[in-house]
């Protein structure tokens, strides 16, 4: 296939253009905005390409077009995580640099035409941000022992079937669903599967609550879910993934270090 043959390339290339270009914290907001609307119709008309594709059997094609969906909905993530910071919206802020991220992973594995040098510079632009723009986050294991998957391509035991997660199929990555699994005791991990499960915030020696992200303490109010972190010191609320897929906000009593 030569690029001449390749549907929406260059369209594609002009609006992830034209949207990186205000990926910056001092470019004007309804700019941005604009470009996350403009990215937004583009990803549907990817969409409807990538149908059209998989009716043709033409599952290089709707690979393809997955790799340029992911593309874009990484520097959708990315204007939204600089537009969550100017209204200091902090958490939202890092859980669309966490998105920006995972999409710019599966724009690469989709298809080689996005394992180019500009897309490998944009991953170092995420890890720098995540380095010098947010402080250091600790960060949690999910707190559950998973007892089976499904394959979300086929549907079946994802043990019996012969997809691999994170590779391209018919336009869609591979993952892994949860089916069943236990909740255990949650654990302090340096590498993470998911750097949306992390502390949020602990409780300091003179009863107060500080907050992991923004470092502010204050004191811990009755209605508030942090109020139970008063009672005994050295307790943390945090984000887990729950077994139906839910991110929830926890007290966590006890934490052990694990090696990864
Ligand atoms: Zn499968």
């Amino acid at each position: 296939m030569t690029e001449d043959d390749i549907p929406l390339l260059t369209e594609y290339r002009n609006v992830a253009h034209d949207a990186q270009t205000l990926t910056f914290l001092p470019r004007d907001t309804d700019l941005q905005l604009e470009a996350v609307e403009d990215l937004t119709e583009f990803i549907q008309t990817v969409n409807a390409r990538q149908q059209e594709a998989i009716e043709h059997r033409d599952e290089d094609t709707a690979n393809l077009l997955l790799a340029m969906r992911c593309g874009c909905k990484a520097v959708r993530a990315e204007l939204n995580m600089w537009l969550a910071l100017k209204k200091q919206d902090w958490g939202n802020a890092w859980s669309e640099l966490v998105d920006a991220q995972d999409f710019l992973q599966s724009a690469q594995a989709a298809h080689a035409i996005t394992r180019t040098e500009d897309i490998q510079n944009l991953r170092e632009k995420y890890d720098w941000i995540e380095t010098f723009v947010f402080p250091p986050q600790t960060y949690l294991s999910p707190g559950l022992v998973v007892d089976q998957f499904l394959c979300s391509i086929c549907g079946a035991d994802y043990q019996d079937c012969d997809h691999i997660a994170g590779l391209p199929y018919w336009g869609q990555i591979c993952s892994r669903i949860i089916e069943e699994a236990t909740v255990r005791e949650v654990s302090v991990v340096d590498e993470p599967e998911d750097k949306n499960c992390r502390i949020t915030h602990f409780s300091t020696d003179d009863g107060m609550v500080r907050s992991k992200m923004t470092w502010e303490k204050f004191v811990p109010d009755d209605d508030s879910r942090l109020a139970s972190l008063t009672e005994g010191g050295n307790r943390f609320t945090g984000i887990v993934l729950q077994p139906n897929g839910v991110y929830s906000q926890e007290e966590i009593d006890t934490l052990q270090q694990t090696d990864t």
